[in-house]
């Protein structure tokens, strides 16, 4: 039997394979749209330029017209919900350049390169759902999917609450004992977004009539999607149709939309159907027919109401028992004649509002949807409880929300904000990244932070070590609210008894998390690249430890991060071994690296079990009165530090360089000049039992321990390693190139790490690893943040005391961001080519390194210091085919690249 798939649950026969691929292309299988649950390893594919590997993706909701050489959807021409069979267009960069050939063609023109805004002034259905996920809005607790207000046509609709998730078998060819039973999977919710319009009997549809204008912006400084419309309908009807919709930050349960139509030409009858809809049917995207079963309509009613201009229902989940209630409330502002009704059913609830509108007298309508979902907590309490969020909505009203809205992100961008000269793209990309970041983190309130944050339902809603390894760390450098922080870390606190049990289970002690989970349950399937990637304790355990560094936060120790520490000590303590010799080993474990499995002591994992081990040492010794309450004594505190005293750090003298496990430098090398382009990513062409055993690197994996442990290693051993990894990583993970980022500007080569910084930055706007229809990477979006706060500023020490060797590359005249050393001390740092200046603030003195040089920096009082010319360093060489696309000075927006 041939295996596709790198989980026993992703693993397809033959005959499945070529099922999967008769409802959708194999990297659709492959990056998760069609294998939800299956194949963590799979998900996450960097191909620098694979448009060809488009053509022959089904698009079976869009109705396409393609030549070899252009693709172009027409308004005119096509039918609505016609299968237009497989498209033959290869990447939107030729379509792009056809740009405006025919009237009435809705095309794509890539976004418009603004500071504060990503704006598409056209729309391409073809990459629709990658949009979707663009400009999808959340908080933390909410999420929308950008689908268009009217519903259709859809890439994949999307409502998503942190937390909210159903149960559903995970099936296995040769089950193991300690294997998951269950998977969990992110449910799509009733979607509150929908509002049709019927223009004298047409409906508003794309895909009909003719498309004048329609432009979609994201406002990063506003948080609003608005977008506008001029669409003649099919019998001739020219309307201007806007909308603008915010999911609000500071009423977590709460999204509103204002909506208005304006006739341009005449007098025309309108129909506005604003809606609640659940159980909607979404693209097949579940291979396995009883897992498909449990996911199709996975909500059953209990609660329908609808009354005067609102209404509301309440379902729960079929298998888990989680209930949500939606609820909407609108205000009309119409013309004199306008009428309403309201109905409510099972699975639909709908205000349908009829007027007469005409140029100058538009129909305008504010839609207020609330939400709120428990597993305890009973209907009537749920309703009660939605009703109140909306009151509280309406009470405040659509422009407050706005205001509310700006005034959270101005006191976010104060605080996080990354200013960057030179690169009007970059400055663009990372602003977007921050923006999804802190869309992921902020209101969470004690629930998980997936790895699509809530814009998609990629990787089945899960979340990952993404969280506390690349996206905790960026919020604490740079955001005031660090409560974000703690509450994500209390979601981990909150799954401890699980954790326990797991560990139990494996036959070890403290607490095992699961390398993917919603609720806390280990949902992985494939043991070798999941259940054996312990690492994600460790980084659970340095988000804590760099928590309770910056913020002194006694009551989150005490209650929270303590446990955590100590918990996860426990199982490091139990998982490795004294050998003979007096060595702490942990062997057959898996590191970041998913190109290898199940090795002994590898690097990264051991130097971060050693940090957690000293971590909670430390903790009991600061905190003496926990000690019994969570049974630590003496004995097992010492333990602790011996075992991280005595690590075992494998070293390759021969080469002189660290193998990223033990016996990795001895394998085979693979054979990077006889494999060919289009056989990247390597495991959708490879067997793992190959990859496993030779020399070749998925994602940053020693190099993450460059990065995240680099006290351990010297300058020296830092620039051999990083030339010896960069021979072997393909970054066929998304994970890799914001890390190579800060360590290649670690070592000298600047810009090589601005080629690996514009990657890991442009990811989901260029869709680089075509599969930002499944949601946006917020761990890549959030990292790259930190490579350009830890590359190009240079900040060395993450833990406190701030030492910076900044360094620009050629392209960027300044780069300026505001870091938080303490709760009370901000400092601003602004890096130009030949100096830079550090000011205070916040508090009154801070002592940092610049380029090794003490200083100490005062309130009021600016320091300057020249940067010292970069070293000439021989540029490493990345295995063929995969060195990252060269950022040059000219290229600096993606238009121009274009013309290129
Ligand atoms: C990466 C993991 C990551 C996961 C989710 C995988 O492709 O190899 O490191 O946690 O995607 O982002």
């Amino acid at each position: 039997m041939t295996y596709h798939g790198d989980e026993a649950f992703g693993a397809f026969s033959d005959e499945q394979w070529a099922r999967l691929q008769a409802c959708g292309s194999a990297q659709e299988v492959e990056s998760g749209a069609l294998l939800s649950g299956a194949g963590e390893a799979a998900y996450d594919l960097i191909l620098v330029d694979s448009g060809e590997s488009d053509a022959s993706r089904p698009r079976t909701t869009l109705s396409s017209k393609s030549t070899d050489q252009e693709h172009v959807t027409t308004a005119t021409t096509s039918q609505a919900g016609a299968a237009a069979g497989p498209p033959v267009r290869r990447g939107h960069r030729r379509a792009r350049s056809r740009a405006g050939s025919a009237r009435g063609v809705i095309q794509h023109d890539g976004f418009a390169v603004e500071p504060w805004a990503v704006r598409e002034t056209s729309l391409d259905l073809e990459r629709l759902a990658q949009t979707e996920s663009v400009f999808a809005l959340a908080n933390g607790h909410l999420g929308l999917r950008a689908n268009l207000d009217e519903g259709e046509p859809f890439g994949q609709p999307g409502t998503y609450l942190a937390g909210f998730y159903e149960t559903r078998p995970l099936p296995y060819a040769e089950p193991g004992y300690g294997d998951p039973e269950d998977g969990q999977t992110v449910v799509n919710v009733t979607n509150g977004k929908i509002i049709r319009l019927t223009v004298e009997d047409e409906p508003f549809d794309v895909r009909y009539g003719g498309l004048r204008r329609h432009e979609r912006v994201l406002d990063l400084r506003a948080g609003v999607l608005r977008r506008t419309a001029e669409w003649v309908s099919p019998t001739g009807r020219l309307v201007r149709v806007s909308s603008t919709r915010l999911v609000s930050f500071t009423q977590r349960s709460i999204a509103a939309i204002f909506y208005e139509v304006e006739p341009l030409e005449e007098e025309v009858q309108v129909v506005l159907q604003s809606e609640l809809v659940t159980n909607e049917t979404l693209p097949i995207t579940e291979p396995d027919p009883r897992a498909a079963a449990a996911l199709a309509s996975p909500l059953a009613s209990d609660l329908f109401t609808g009354e005067e201009l609102g209404a509301m229902l309440i379902h729960t989940t079929k298998g888990r028992g989680l209930t949500v209630a939606a609820a909407m409330d609108h205000r009309v502002d119409g013309p004199p004649d306008t009428q309403t009704a309201i109905r409510s059913e099972g699975d639909l609830a709908r205000l349908t509002i009829t007027a007469t509108a005409a140029p100058g007298r538009p129909l305008r309508l504010t839609k207020f949807v609330g939400y709120s979902w428990s597993g305890e907590r009973t209907v009537p309490a749920l309703r009660d409880q939605v009703d109140a969020a909306l009151a509280g909505a309406v009470h405040t009203g659509w422009e407050g929300l706005l205001q509310q809205q700006r005034a959270f992100l101005d006191t976010f961008w104060t605080d996080a904000d990354i200013e960057i000269d030179g690169d009007a793209e970059l400055q663009q990309a990372v602003r977007f990244a921050l923006f999804h970041t802190v869309q992921a983190g902020a209101r969470g309130e004690q629930r998980l932070i997936p790895a699509k944050g809530l814009t998609g339902p990629g990787y089945d809603g899960h979340t990952f070590w993404d969280t506390e390894a690349f996206v905790l760390p960026l919020l604490l450098l740079t955001y005031s609210r660090r409560q974000a922080v703690a509450d994500a870390l209390r979601w981990r606190h909150s799954t401890l008894e699980l954790a326990r049990k797991r560990a139990r289970s494996l036959g070890l002690r403290g607490a095992a998390f699961p390398w993917r989970t919603i609720h806390g349950e280990e949902c992985s399937g494939y043991w070798p690249a999941g259940g054996a990637a312990f690492h994600i304790n460790a980084a659970i355990a340095d988000a804590v430890e760099r928590y309770l560094l910056l913020t002194e936060d006694e009551t989150f120790a005490r209650e929270t991060g303590v446990e955590l520490l100590v918990e996860t000590a426990r199982l490091w303590r139990s998982l490795g071994h004294h050998d003979a010799a007096g060595r702490f080993r942990i062997d057959g474990v898996t590191g970041p690296d998913e190109y290898s499995a199940v090795a002994d002591n590898n690097v990264y994992t051991n130097l971060m079990a050693t940090r957690n081990l000293r971590a909670a040492a430390g903790a009991i010794e600061r905190y003496p009165e926990l000690a019994r309450p969570l049974g630590v004594d003496d004995e097992e505190a010492a333990s602790w530090r011996i075992a991280a005293e005595a690590i075992f750090i494998p070293y390759d003298a021969s080469l002189g360089v660290h193998p990223q496990a033990e016996g990795f430098t001895e394998h085979q090398e693979w054979d990077f000049d006889s494999t060919p382009p289009e056989n990247y990513p390597l495991l959708r062409h490879y067997p793992y039992f190959d990859l496993y055993r030779k020399q070749v690197v998925k994602q940053a994996d020693l190099v993450m321990a460059l990065f995240y442990a680099g006290e351990y290693f010297t300058p020296e051993e830092k620039a051999r390693n990083f030339a010896f990894y960069e021979r072997l990583t393909v970054r066929d993970s998304s994970l890799s190139a914001p890390i190579q980022a800060a360590v290649a500007a670690e070592v000298g080569h600047i810009e090589l790490a601005y080629d690996y910084f514009a990657e890991a930055a442009l990811l989901d706007l260029d869709d680089l690893s075509h599969n930002t229809r499944d949601g946006v990477h917020i761990a890549s979006l959030a990292a790259a943040c930190t490579a350009a706060i830890t590359g190009f500023a240079g900040l060395r020490d993450l833990r406190g005391k701030l030492s910076f060797v900044p360094r620009l590359p050629q392209a960027l005249t300044r780069l300026a961001l505001n870091l938080r050393a303490r709760e009370t001390v901000r400092l601003r740092i602004e890096v130009e080519q030949t100096q830079a200046t550090y000011t205070l603030l916040m508090g009154e003195q801070l002592e940092i390194h610049h380029h090794g040089e003490p200083i100490t920096v005062t309130a009021g009082q600016p320091v300057q210091r020249p940067i010292p010319p970069a070293p000439v360093l021989e540029p490493p060489a990345q295995p063929r085919g995969r060195a990252p696309q060269r950022r040059r000075a000219h290229e600096t927006t993606r238009h121009q690249r274009e013309r290129a």
